[in-house]
């Protein structure tokens, strides 16, 4: 559904305009840079034009077509995608990696071509669009819609369609069946055969605005790692979902070591103490400095547990679970100086010292600290 497409709100409105019109191009080509949404806008605006009770701005989502196209089970909808011929193997389709495309689209319609080359095994072999997936598609188109309605093709990368298949698609694609409509999502215009491109309707989708994309993040993500992530995508929202996953994973690990510290420091465990200062030792300087850090806006957030107002607090549901147990512990007689000697210790991993000294000091400190 549209709603599901992060906003391109101009695209939407266009999409559906021209379907209520009557006027829904036979071969429409979106275009745009790398993570801004055209699958995600082909699969919405398929759902539409397959939906029985489509709204004024977006398909029903109910209807028995709409959710047979939410679990891609559609038999009227068809997908024509770039694949990597197999060892030993000769003619090669689509539909050979049928499976493993609804795999990836269940993951949702934001990925990087690499990914799906790598889904596939691919390595560094460059997926194709073979010219047997041409005369495929004209078989499939051939047959009247199992619903007897419209039938939707979308295909993905255009791009890399050689030249023999697009040369054999350019009769369909300039007069598809009635009822037939295809739906083509490419990155890179300059690389479809012209005469091919020639024959589609051409939307250009821009890149997204970095708001969008940190409102979209926010959904599922913490406010802060989706205010980075945003930051860094360069409008693209696929990266940003990489990044922020990336960013998720470290910032459980470093929560998992502030844990480890505190409980073993609570507890006197000296052995073990000794042994988490050996594994902050070997994580290496970057995650040292980050970890520093991330302990203070943890012990922050603690202190600040304290005071029941959930509106000064920003934590995972994970940070939030310890905090129960942990906040108590942290309070006005030693907060102050267990910021100072994060800063301590920052400071002198900055300056070299010896990582293991520094991490097993911070630990004793902490022993003492935590009884205040
Ligand atoms: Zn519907």
């Amino acid at each position: 559904m549209f709603n599901r497409v992060v906003a391109q709100d101009e695209i939407k409105k266009q999409l559906i305009a021209l379907a209520r019109e009557g006027h829904t191009p036979h071969a429409l080509m979106l275009c745009g840079p790398a993570g801004c949404g055209k699958l995600a806008m082909a699969l919405a605006y398929a759902e539409y034009l397959l939906c029985q009770h489509p709204g004024t701005d977006d398909a029903c989502g109910e209807c028995a077509a709409c959710r047979q196209t939410e679990s891609l089970a559609h038999p009227d909808l068809h997908f024509v995608f770039p694949v990597v011929r197999r060892k030993g193997g000769e003619t090669v389709v689509s539909d050979d990696y049928m499976g493993l495309w609804r795999q990836r689209l269940a993951h949702g319609p934001y990925f990087d071509p690499e990914d799906w080359t790598s889904d596939m095994g691919g390595g560094t072999t460059a997926p194709v669009i073979y010219a047997a997936e041409a005369a495929r598609i004209q078989r499939k188109l051939a047959l009247k819609p199992a619903e007897g309605g419209r039938k939707v093709m979308i295909i993905w990368l255009p791009e890399k369609m050689n030249a023999e298949c697009a040369t054999k698609l350019l009769k369909i694609v300039e007069e598809p069946p009635q009822g037939t409509y295809f739906i083509m999502v490419c990155q890179d215009a300059a690389n479809v055969l012209p005469t091919l491109a020639s024959r589609t309707w051409r939307i250009q989708m821009p890149p997204l605005h970095e708001e969008s994309i940190r409102r979209a993040l926010a959904l599922t993500y913490p406010p802060d790692t989706a205010e980075e992530a945003a930051r860094r995508a360069q409008g693209s929202y696929t990266a940003a979902l990489k990044e922020a996953a990336h960013n998720d994973t470290d910032r459980q690990n470093r929560l998992d070591f502030f844990i480890m510290l505190m409980r073993t420091a609570y507890a006197r465990r000296i052995k073990e103490m000794k042994k988490w200062s050996q594994l902050m030792a070997d994580a290496g300087r970057e995650h040292q400095k980050a970890f520093l850090d991330y302990a203070q806006k943890l012990l922050r957030e603690n202190f600040v547990y304290n005071f029941h107002l959930p509106e000064l607090t920003n934590m995972t549901p994970d940070e939030e679970a310890f905090a129960q147990k942990f906040s108590p512990f942290i309070n006005e007689r030693n907060i102050v100086s267990f910021m100072d000697c994060l800063t301590d210790a920052a400071r002198d991993i900055e300056q070299n010292a010896n990582p293991r000294i520094v991490f097993f000091d911070l630990a004793l400190k902490a022993t003492v600290l935590l009884l205040r």
